[in-house]
């Protein structure tokens, strides 16, 4: 995928973090509107606002529908700013093309269905907007880029990401689980893939709003989608997850903004130093790792001569015991130790296991 690079969508300043803010719904006219003025006041460009409302049950708030379109358009008129807002079907794209909406964003439910997302890339076809895709809810990466491919297989050039965290099973202090590898992924992938964090459903309440924020930036994410609303306490939907105008704008003065690069050649040269170093480390890693297996194939001999089991418990207690609190004195942790020596004997078990089922005579160089 030849994707255009965000300097080069023609509509956002140079700076991180470009801001996308504004409720989760529009609701009402004087909602949508007091809420836009009070960030257009504090320099936000882009302005969010669902229309069209995912909800996991029936019977909640479903979204005010294509009149909110209009309320949308007021909003570019009085303020300015550029309007976003989710399309999850045919029709929602037909009406927000038609009402001119800036930039469209694909939610998270949506991504997850291949049909869904291959309706909306046919009706797409020839529509030179720009698109933000959130990631699928269950944190597959495939899924996402196939949602990102449908789009640019119909002709969309201007495609970013919006990282919005996943369901997981477990109790986790966040709404929406972040497993940060995933963005780290996409960007591995794709480097010049525009990519925004949503603070506001990873979080699911507003104390960590700031610190998910930070994390986003901090892991050079170009941009953040965070959901604001004129009277939190009184919105229709994600209530506990939206903060004030105000407290956006004391978050976004807080953020400390590392540079991607260092400027300074000082620095640069420390870093370069370290790395050798660390290359160095890892290279007598892997001579230490290739030895021990060496050796671990010669136990495996003697034990298949002496018809001996492989796996032996006690032995492998005591090593993964030593291992745990040697480590400790030098200041490594527990879970970390343990999971590089499980590593390490579960290949040697896989080793030994080979040289058992092999039929080649054994030849013994050197007891163990
Ligand atoms: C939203 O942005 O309000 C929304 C419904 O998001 P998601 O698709 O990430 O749940
Ligand atoms: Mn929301």
């Amino acid at each position: 995928m030849n994707l255009k690079p965000i300097s080069e969508w023609g509509m956002f300043e140079n700076k991180r973090p470009i801001l996308i803010a504004g409720p989760c719904s529009a609701e009402t006219p004087e909602q949508v509107m007091a809420t836009a003025r009070e960030l257009a006041a504090r320099n936000v460009k882009i302005f969010r606002a669902g229309i069209w409302k995912p909800r996991t049950r029936p019977g909640n708030f479903e979204g005010v529908g294509s009149e909110g379109l209009q309320w949308l358009k007021r909003v570019k008129q009085e303020t300015g700013m550029l309007t976003t807002t989710e399309v999850a079907n045919t029709t929602h794209v037909f009406e927000t093309l038609k009402a001119g909406i800036d930039i469209l964003w694909i939610g998270a439910r949506t991504t997850s269905n291949p049909f869904a997302m291959q309706e909306i890339a046919d009706a797409l076809k020839g529509a030179d907007i720009p698109i933000l895709i959130k990631n699928p809810v269950n944190p597959d990466i495939e899924l996402w880029l196939g949602a990102i491919e449908r789009l640019y297989d119909a002709g969309i050039t201007r495609i970013g990401v919006i990282h919005r965290g996943f369901s997981g099973m477990s109790k986790s202090i966040y709404r929406n689980d972040p497993v940060w590898q995933i963005p780290i992924e996409m960007r591995r992938r794709y480097p010049d893939m525009p990519m925004f964090c949503d603070p506001s459903h990873i979080s699911g309440n507003r104390k960590l709003i700031e610190p998910v924020s930070q994390k986003a930036m901090d892991l050079n994410f170009d941009g953040l989608m965070i959901e604001s609303h004129i009277d939190p306490d009184c919105a229709l939907s994600d209530a506990k997850q939206q903060i004030t105008p105000a407290r956006l704008s004391e978050i976004i003065d807080n953020l400390v903004i590392r540079h991607r690069h260092s400027q300074d050649a000082k620095m640069a040269e420390t870093l370069e130093e370290l790395r050798a170093h660390i290359d160095e480390l890892d290279n007598r890693m892997l001579d230490i790792l290739q030895n021990r297996m060496e050796i671990s194939k010669q136990i495996g001999t003697v034990k298949k001569q002496n018809a001996v089991t492989i796996y032996q418990p006690g032995r492998w207690d005591a090593i993964l015991k030593t291992a745990v609190e040697k480590g400790e004195k030098k200041g490594l942790t527990e879970n970390f130790v343990a999971v590089v020596f499980k590593a390490i004997h579960q290949e040697s078990i896989n080793i030994q296991t080979e040289i058992m089922n092999s039929d080649a005579p054994e030849h013994v160089t050197h007891a163990d």
